[in-house]
């Protein structure tokens, strides 16, 4: 897609329901990682474009957005979501350009995008409050109300998806948002703020300031104006959101990525798990929040589930992700520093398989080598950190007691699934398991916006997704009225 097909200005903030260039006129370059090629240039948005953002939503807040009744945010959301849908290919593509998704799974996440505007377009009016049997005399209710302003700061590795379950259930509830994306990727942000717009949604009730992490995203974290963050990414960067928070008493939402497990027993369809096994770890290059990247397989099976895990591994290509292969490149140079650093700590590793750059990749693109290592100790680094890129280890194991030990042997607690016949064993370790999602029989990396979805430890707190990202966006007032 030509940039002049765009229809937002990428250089621009989307304040108050207008574009406009950031306050200190600076800008950083977007770079294509297919190819290293810059694409455009963003704006670099500081203290005072955040400042500007939440104080329209502030005044969204008393205004028209403020006074909506939730049939109307819904029917909004609703119609956002039809927009999104008419211009499924062009999100996709640029999508793909700006993270290096293939181009299939782009389309995919701006589908999702759109399915959460329905998903919530439909719900806004169905949230209700209670009413409270209480003492002889009294009428005791509760009412569910926004937080006010609230601020959403987003990583590059599904920038649609993201901002479709945490703005859409924010905007959902009746607050007025202020969207912070990654700088490595940023366009989509802005491309659903201008669709949103033509949705009629009203000026203020969400702002999109591109910028630093340190720079805007520490702003906005910080802010006095702001009722409640949430913010996906990575743990260090979570822990100074907190601290920020605490320091205005304001809720947060975190999601920090994980180190998900599949357990594979003796009993399991392996033939159904295959695919599953494999492209959770893989999908969007490994960059997967809630990617399964520990494959736990027990002995009477390990040989054959390696041997076709390994099958597909070596029929992967790895390529631009215009051209649609199975895996384009990382999001960044930096991204594949990091994801090569964890491939050199694996020297001493068995690897089972490895997947192909096709010949023509350019060489400045951020491109990696899909790596399948066999017989992985559980207290390996590269079964116990987080790599974000797409590298699986295989562990062994002889009974469930020891796989339970191993699964929730991490820091990390986001998504597991268990793949067994046995429906005792699967309802036990579906309680014992320590993690915000447990499938069984299947996996769902990032899937289903009906879906609670979050973590334990180090994965983070809160949910999103679902209804209960509608409770997490919203306060609860308890009414007690006495009348004799
Ligand atoms: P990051 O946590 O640095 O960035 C995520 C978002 O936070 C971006 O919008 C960024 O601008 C913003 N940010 C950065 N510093 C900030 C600060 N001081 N205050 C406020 N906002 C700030 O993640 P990254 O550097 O893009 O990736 C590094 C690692 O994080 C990855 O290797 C991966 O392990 C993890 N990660 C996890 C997820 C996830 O979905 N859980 C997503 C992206 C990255």
């Amino acid at each position: 897609m030509s940039l002049d097909a765009l229809w937002f200005d990428p250089t621009k903030c989307f304040i108050n329901g207008t574009w406009v260039p950031p306050v200190d006129g600076q800008f950083l370059p977007l770079v294509d990682p297919s190819d290293g090629s810059e694409i455009c240039k963003i704006a670099r948005g500081t203290t005072a474009d955040i400042d500007a953002a939440v104080q329209a939503a502030q005044t969204a807040l008393g205004g028209e957005w403020g006074r909506m009744t939730a049939l109307e945010r819904g029917r909004i959301l609703t119609r956002i979501g039809q927009l999104v849908l008419d211009r499924v290919d062009a999100l996709a593509e640029i999508e793909s350009r700006d993270v290096g998704k293939p181009l299939t799974q782009a389309r995919n996440d701006a589908i999702a995008l759109a399915r959460y505007m329905e998903f919530y377009g439909g719900a806004a009016d169905k949230i209700h409050g209670e009413t409270i049997p209480y003492m002889e005399g009294y009428t005791v209710y509760t009412l569910r109300e926004p937080h006010g302003v609230t601020g959403h700061i987003v990583p590059w590795n599904y920038p649609m998806q993201i901002i479709g379950r945490s703005v859409g259930a924010a905007l959902t509830m009746g607050n007025a948002a202020v969207l912070k994306p990654a700088e490595e990727a940023c366009l989509t942000a802005l491309a659903f703020a201008e669709i949103a717009r033509e949705a009629g949604l009203p000026d203020g009730a969400l702002n999109v300031v591109p910028g630093l992490g340190g720079e805007a995203g520490a702003a906005l974290s910080a802010h006095a104006g702001v009722h409640h963050i949430s913010f996906t990414g990575s743990v260090g960067v979570g822990k100074l959101i907190q601290t920020a928070a605490a320091q205005n008493v304001v809720p947060v939402t975190l999601e920090l990525g994980g180190k998900s497990p599949q357990l594979v027993f003796d009993d399991a369809d392996i033939d159904a798990a295959l695919p599953f096994l494999v492209n959770a770890g893989c999908q969007n290059a490994g960059q997967t929040c809630s990617a399964s990247s520990r494959i736990l397989v027990q002995r009477g099976v390990y040989d054959q589930v390696r041997d076709a895990m390994a099958e597909r591994y070596r029929a992967m290509k790895v390529g631009p992700a215009m051209e649609d292969l199975n895996l384009g490149p990382l999001i960044s140079m930096r991204q594949k520093e990091i994801v090569t650093g964890f491939l050199a700590k694996g020297r001493d590793l068995k690897v089972a398989a490895t997947g192909e750059i096709v010949a023509h990749a350019p060489a400045n693109g951020a491109y990696v080598v899909p790596t399948l290592f066999d017989d992985v100790p559980p207290d390996h680094t590269l079964a116990q950190d987080e790599i974000f890129g797409p590298v699986q280890v295989l562990i062994p194991f002889e009974t469930e007691e020891q796989a339970l030990q191993i699964a929730n042997g991490t820091e990390f607690g986001l998504v597991a699934s268990v793949w067994t016949q046995n429906g005792a064993r699967q309802m036990r370790l579906a309680k014992a398991l320590k993690s915000g999602q447990v499938f069984i029989n299947n996996y769902g990396a990032g899937g289903g916006v009906e879906l609670p979805f979050g973590g334990t430890g180090k994965s983070g707190h809160g949910r999103e997704k679902g209804f209960e990202a509608l409770y997490g966006f919203s306060s609860l007032k308890t009414v007690a009225a006495f009348h004799g």
